[in-house]
């Protein structure tokens, strides 16, 4: 198949070692040959990745390809997200994924931003035209929302703030994406919400991510990744063709692009693409 094109968009983490440094940067380097829009950058707890987070940052922008930023803005104070986005703005940073983000038990709750909404609006009103905002979404619901109809509304309330465009916690169900636009349209939503997308590289990992984040892994998956036991070819050809197919219903059902946690690997979302002829 002819490639075609159809927008994505790679997120990264920051790296800890300068092995990890590395990897990162053959990792980018094989992925660009899928011209991702734009490459996004977690950003840790708290802001306790603020500096490799921006660094990998300016090294992807330095590398000629757009790159986000992910800030979060639980515990901090408007002076200090203030000091935060004229820095990024300062490094040449055009999009943003505003989050709430999580503290680390133990950390209390302090700070003068409650919701991820309060960011967007206090960005906006900083610095209106600055940024692209992006915004998380959550088909499966947000772990901590009191109901999908309030976690919807939370939703809509980030785009009304001034979002752009949002992307979403990753899921294998695509009714929930469908069932979520759908919801997120009825309350006004227009702004294109990007599927999130895990490849699915290794049993262990898939089941603790999904736990922490509240992403549902399907019976039929869970009991055929446990089927496989330590044999892990098998785990990455059946993640290759389940993701490939999930990513395959959601382009054909409007999903407006795709966004791969690459988890700072680059062969199972090159394969992905080749497969999707993206
Ligand atoms: P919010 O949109 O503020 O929502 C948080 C909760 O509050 C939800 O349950 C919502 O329903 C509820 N809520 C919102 N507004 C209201 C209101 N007005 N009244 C009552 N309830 C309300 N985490 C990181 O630490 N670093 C990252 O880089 C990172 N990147 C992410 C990228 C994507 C695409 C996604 C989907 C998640 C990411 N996360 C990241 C995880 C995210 O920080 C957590 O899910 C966090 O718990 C919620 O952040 P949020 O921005 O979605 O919060």
């Amino acid at each position: 198949m002819s490639p075609t094109r159809f927008p994505i968009s790679i997120e990264f983490f920051p790296p800890k070692t300068p092995e990890g440094v590395e990897k990162l940067r053959v990792a980018r380097q094989q992925l660009y040959a899928l011209k991702p829009e734009f490459c996004s950058v977690t950003f840790g707890a708290g802001g306790s990745t603020q500096e490799g987070t921006f660094s990998t940052v300016s090294a992807i922008l330095a590398e000629g390809v757009p790159a986000a930023s992910h800030f979060s803005c639980i515990g901090a104070t408007h002076a200090r997200v203030r000091e935060q986005l004229a820095t990024l703005k300062a490094m040449g940073v055009k999009r943003l994924v505003a989050l709430r983000g999580d503290l680390p038990s133990g950390y209390g709750t302090g700070g003068e931003f409650h919701y991820a909404s309060d960011l967007v609006a206090f960005i906006r009103a900083e610095m209106p035209d600055d940024f692209h905002i992006e915004v998380a979404a959550y088909p499966e619901m947000h772990p901590q929302a009191k109901s999908p109809e309030s976690d919807v509304k939370a939703f809509a309330a980030k785009v009304q703030a001034g979002a752009n465009s949002a992307i979403t916690q990753y899921f294998y169900n695509p009714d929930a994406y469908f069932r979520f636009i759908e919801e997120a349209d009825a309350l006004g939503v227009r702004v294109p919400v990007v599927p999130g997308i895990m490849p699915i590289a290794s049993s262990s990992q898939l089941m603790r991510f999904s736990d922490a984040c509240g992403a549902e892994i399907p019976r039929w998956i869970r009991l055929r990744l446990q089927s496989f036991g330590d044999d892990t070819a098998s785990i990455k050809a059946f993640g290759l063709d389940v993701v490939t197919d999930l990513c395959e219903q959601l382009r054909a059902g409007g999903a407006p692009g795709l966004h791969f946690y690459s988890m700072n690997q680059s062969a199972a979302t090159l394969e992905i693409c080749k497969r999707l002829g993206v």
